[in-house]
């Protein structure tokens, strides 16, 4: 018998090999594996349905993960998704697994946490499943949302020409992330707290990421329909790879156009002694939506409150690359993240 390594395809590549094959039979299954969320006919309106799982030691480390902001994660990353297809969530349903070392009480903070996020999003709680696990906490949360026909947004649309926009700041849960660990390896060796307070930015990033159902409702107001979204789960040049692939088109990023705040900016450069732009690029967890939208909507977007523009799709032969400060072209790679 034949034992292939999980690692030898990837995260993406092992989807792919599992899903491939799978044909959809339903006429109402109008979107499954491959975007944000899958999207179903529902009379005259789509229901868009995601579906994400985090586990401790994976996701998320509690030793400095408060309970209720994990709770509020587990939730924004899902409405995210359902963002990212132009939708609104309007439920979730949430599947705890727990060992024996969770109490009623540790319980209860994971819950409010989850219940400020569904107040925040506009979302009710309608189900879910509890069950015990032999170590450690398991979260899966699905959401679900509603879409007009003509609003929903894929990854494949994105055509020649078309502007590249993100929606905020990027880089700043990696540099959390990176914060955490070394204040957590600090703790391990010497027991001394951590001194944090300093970067408050950087780890609210990190904690607490906020779904940008706002920027929907913005794209709206304005009347534009972005051509291709997603949500930044995994860093912009993997984000915008899918956008590629999927259009089959390529793209021009302008490194002095990509949004870094100025604390994660500093906190790379002083503490790290890494480049910020790197953080932008391979940093996973902001959860800001990329999209590409018409030229001939630059006029309206130019007006719109926090919308950044920071390249344009060329043709696929073009590939996918970035133009620096100081006018070098470099082709990107996407790194993606090695989960197994
Ligand atoms: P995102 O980063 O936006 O949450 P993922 O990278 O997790 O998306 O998933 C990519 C696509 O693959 C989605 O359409 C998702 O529903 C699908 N998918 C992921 N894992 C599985 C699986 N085990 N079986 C079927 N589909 C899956
Ligand atoms: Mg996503």
């Amino acid at each position: 018998m034949q034992r292939t390594d999980v690692n030898s395809l990837g995260e993406f590549g092992l989807i792919e090999h599992l899903t491939a094959h799978h044909e959809l039979r339903n006429p109402s299954s109008v979107r499954g594996v491959g975007d944000d969320a899958a999207v179903i006919r529902n009379g005259d309106a789509l229901t868009v349905v995601s579906t994400d799982f985090l586990v401790e030691g994976i996701h998320f480390d509690l030793a400095y993960t408060p309970l209720k902001h994990l709770g509020y994660k587990a939730v924004a990353v899902n409405v995210s998704d359902i963002a990212a297809m132009n939708a609104e969530c309007k439920q979730i349903t949430v599947s705890i697994a727990f060992s024996n070392r969770f109490s009623v009480e540790a319980l209860d903070e994971l819950y409010e946490g989850i219940y400020a996020a569904c107040k925040k999003y506009g979302v009710d709680l309608v189900g879910g499943d509890t069950t015990s696990s032999q170590r450690g906490l398991y979260i899966s949360i699905t959401a679900i949302g509603q879409v007009a026909e003509d609003k929903v947004v894929y990854r494949n649309g994105a055509r020649e020409g078309d502007i590249i926009c993100v929606s905020g700041h990027l880089g700043g849960a990696y540099i959390g992330l990176q914060l955490f660990e070394r204040e957590k390896e600090v703790f391990n060796a010497t027991g001394l707290q951590p001194e944090l307070s300093e970067n408050t930015y950087a780890l609210g990033c990190l904690l607490k990421p906020e779904a940008r159902i706002d920027m929907v409702r913005l794209l709206a107001q304005y009347n534009i329909k972005p051509t291709a979204m997603l949500d930044i789960s995994d860093g912009l040049t993997s984000e915008i790879t899918h956008i590629c692939r999927q259009s089959a088109v390529g793209a021009l990023l302008e490194e002095g156009h990509i949004p870094i705040h100025t604390d994660t900016y500093n906190t790379a450069v002083m503490t790290f002694k890494i480049d910020p732009i790197t953080c932008a690029l391979h940093g996973g967890e902001d959860y800001e939506l990329l999209f590409t939208v018409r030229p001939e909507d630059l006029p309206a977007l130019r007006t719109m409150p926090s919308v950044y523009i920071i390249g344009e799709i060329c043709n696929a032969e073009q590939g996918i690359r970035m133009v620096t400060k100081g006018g070098n072209f470099h082709d990107l790679q996407a790194q993606g993240w090695t989960h197994f």
